[in-house]
């Protein structure tokens, strides 16, 4: 079964930050309000989440560590309509099995809380443990029993971004919880919650971005569209400002691209991307999100409606101030 684990874990934890995905995922999932990330040496040495959900008793713990034990799929036919974020179970296993990783939990009802060490899935210590309500896991020297992957793992500086631009995605997407991100004992990023999506914007980028950017907001049948995208003078020379979220999810996804850079046709040239805050609801029957272990490719049954309702419903404001 360990192998199993780490078999598994080569597909989902490829590096610091696709760990500390899972994480945020699972804090999301337990309805926490306050989600703080703690990291060490680009999360090579520690990568901490701790949040304020609803928590696990000592059973459930065990059980979360336990392959394919997910609290989120009662039926085999709930495959077909994901709401939650994880729901494969694989996630904490497979990140236990080549790491050292600590798991905290209490739920508010219960008087004490459980602390469970595992070294590379290797259960170590249980332990009863007086702490605040909700989760910490604690995943510190990811691959210390895989030196192969160990190798791979970029430099600090590397791995951090890729980590901060994780938060900053899921800021996004959550603007009422607030988030925290901490490194080497800096805090790098400290988000109140906010009500409107323009607020959160600003807080990462500031007042030039916000006054460049137009919202937009429409449906078409079943499809929800709504964000924020650039003025046709607030265009950038790569993909690093777009944020796709379908329903609620992260997603890089080909069709979404094409019908952005559709939208701007004739608004620009050459090779030109928007700043694009884009977040799309579908019912969960129009889309597969099961492609990739990883979560972050999504299939739309109906690609083509889905392409123009989001081409159009982006042009429309683009239309309107150039009228
Ligand atoms: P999945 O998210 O696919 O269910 P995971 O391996 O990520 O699988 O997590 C296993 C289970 O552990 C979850 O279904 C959930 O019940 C529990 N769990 C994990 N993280 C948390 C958390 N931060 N708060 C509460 N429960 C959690
Ligand atoms: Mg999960």
């Amino acid at each position: 079964d360990h192998l199993a684990n780490q078999i598994a874990a080569g597909e989902v934890v490829e590096r610091p930050a696709s760990a500390l995905k899972e994480l945020v995922e699972n804090s999301l999932d337990a309805g926490s309000n306050k989600i703080k990330v703690v990291l060490e040496a680009g999360g090579k040495r520690r990568i901490r989440v701790e949040d304020d959900g609803r928590g696990m008793d000592k059973d459930d713990c065990l059980m979360a560590l336990e392959r394919h034990a997910t609290s989120k799929l009662t039926r085999a036919e709930d495959l077909f309509s994901i709401r939650s974020l994880g729901f494969r179970g694989e996630a904490l296993p497979s990140i236990a099995s080549v790491s050292r990783l600590t798991l905290e939990s209490r739920r508010a009802e219960d008087e004490a809380g459980v602390r469970v060490e595992l070294h590379g899935s290797k259960m170590f210590k249980v332990t009863e443990v007086s702490r605040p309500p909700g989760t910490s896991i604690t995943v510190d020297q990811l691959f210390f029993n895989i030196p192969a992957r160990k190798k791979f793992l970029r430099k600090t500086e590397t791995e951090l971004s890729w980590m901060v631009n994780l938060v900053t995605q899921y800021s996004m997407a959550h603007i009422d919880k607030h988030f925290i991100l901490e490194h080497n004992g800096r805090t790098l990023m400290d988000l109140s919650p906010v009500s409107q999506l323009k607020e959160r914007v600003y807080q990462h980028f500031g007042k030039q971005f916000i006054d460049h950017l137009v919202p937009f907001e429409g449906e078409r049948d079943w499809l929800k569209v709504s964000g924020l995208t650039s003025l046709p003078s607030f265009l950038k020379t790569s993909r690093n400002y777009q944020f796709l979220f379908v329903n609620g999810r992260l997603v890089k996804d080909k069709i979404l691209g094409h019908a952005i850079s559709e939208a701007y046709q004739g608004f620009g040239e050459g090779k030109i991307y928007p700043v694009i805050f884009l977040f799309i609801q579908v019912p969960s029957a129009e889309v597969d999100v099961n492609v990739h272990p990883a979560k972050t490719e999504v299939k739309f049954i109906n690609a083509n409606f889905v392409h123009d309702g989001v081409r159009d419903l982006i042009r429309a404001p683009l239309l309107q101030q150039r009228a």
